[in-house]
């Protein structure tokens, strides 16, 4: 038997021989997409924080009060005593701001989807889960011990073929998809899916990370599509600013997830000035629409001059195909003062390593415009030759 060591650092090896180790590396934020890391100072283009609210002045002020008032920590869980009444105020923002009945508010996005997925389905029942769907999806639907399959991505076409042939033998069926796709920045043809769903009694969950904010006017994919799948699931850590997950659903979903949510019951709540900061965050959301159409335009004004396809999100996938040729192209672009990360499997499918590029409202449209021009003469040229 070898000792844990021994097998950790033969995995490690591995890893490294395939360029797929991944080590973490500190890095400070400033506002305007600033960052510092290794003591020097860069434009990143791979953050979440699509309209800059991390950095802005009314989440600070709003997390400094909370803490002041309220203290650092919850203590408990929300069902023992954690359910501050910030929770209350952050909840009725949310439903109103996705038209749905409640919304119930977690701590992190990858819990909301392990504690939603198996809190609803289970054994016998079926899950349909795109397959470019987030890990955490995938998580939530492995935990539930329903029947997983996964559908050719964005594919309603074979969406519809599985569910002609699984369906009828199980009791209850889920759809999972996201709205925004996370490492393509594609949308979902959420119209299509919602009625494919519901023609084969199916409930539909979008994950919609991505889009809360940046699509639909700010209001995330459904607005956009104009549905209402039965759970709107997304984060508070990305466009919002701040931390935590959330669904939105009917009154009578989120009681039963208050119940059987593991994720909810037994983890602690969230520190109140993280939803004083989210309450904030979902206000600049709700009265600020310039300000959530700036990614998207950015993304376009990018894509336009590096010469790349018409972008549907922030997010702008530059594949390059194997691990080594994104972990280079990432690094010229840091030579140039670009943080851009270099995605590799598995977090994308094998051959797909690719350049992630996200855009922000604050971004200067002189560094956008600089960081095209590198792409398009350095790394388009040399993928072209
Ligand atoms: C980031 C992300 C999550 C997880 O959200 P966190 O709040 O960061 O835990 C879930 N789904 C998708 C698609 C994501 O991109």
């Amino acid at each position: 038997m070898t000792s844990l060591d021994e097998f950790a650092r033969s995995k490690l090896g591995e890893a490294e021989a395939r360029a797929l180790k991944r080590s973490l590396a500190e890095t400070a934020h400033a506002p305007g997409q600033r960052v510092l890391r290794g003591g020097r100072n860069f434009v990143s283009f791979c953050a979440n924080d699509y309209l800059g609210l991390a950095q802005h002045p009314a989440l600070k002020a709003a997390a400094k009060r909370a803490v002041d008032e309220y203290g650092a920590g919850a203590g408990a869980s929300r069902l023992v005593t954690g359910n501050h009444p910030l929770y209350a105020e952050l909840e009725a923002k949310l439903a109103a701001l996705k038209q749905t009945e409640a919304a119930l508010v977690f701590g992190s996005g990858y819990l909301a989807n392990v504690g939603v997925v198996p809190a609803l389905v289970g054994a016998g029942d079926l899950i349909l889960a795109d397959e470019l769907a987030h890990a955490c999806l995938i998580s939530g639907a492995r935990l539930s011990g329903a029947r997983v399959v996964l559908f050719r991505h964005n594919d309603v076409d074979d969406l519809r073929a599985n569910l002609a042939h699984e369906r009828s033998a199980a009791r209850h069926c889920l759809v999972l998809t996201e709205g925004v796709f996370s490492m393509d920045g594609d949308l979902a043809p959420l119209g299509e899916i919602a009625r494919v769903a519901l023609a084969h009694r199916a409930w539909l969950m979008t994950d919609d990370a991505h889009g809360f904010g940046v699509v639909g006017n700010g209001r995330g994919s459904a607005t956009q599509w104009n549905v209402t799948p039965d759970l709107q699931m997304g984060t508070l850590s990305k466009a919002v600013g701040s931390y935590g997950g959330y669904v939105c659903a009917s009154r009578a979903v989120v009681e039963l997830l208050v119940t059987r949510a593991r994720s909810l019951i037994y983890a602690t709540a969230l520190p109140a000035p993280t939803i004083a900061a989210a309450i904030a965050g979902v206000d600049i959301i709700a009265s600020d629409t310039a300000l959530c159409a700036k990614p998207l335009a950015h993304a376009r004004a990018f894509a336009r001059a590096a010469g790349l396809p018409v972008p549907a999100s922030s997010i702008v996938p530059l594949l390059l195909g194997s691990p080594d040729a994104a972990l280079a192209a990432s690094r010229l672009l840091e030579d140039e003062g670009f943080l851009v990360v270099a995605i590799r499997p598995p977090t994308v499918p094998e051959g797909t390593a690719r350049l992630r590029f996200s855009f922000a409202a604050d971004h200067a449209m002189e560094d956008i415009l600089r960081l095209a021009e590198i792409v398009r003469t350095h790394i388009l040229a040399r993928r072209a030759a």
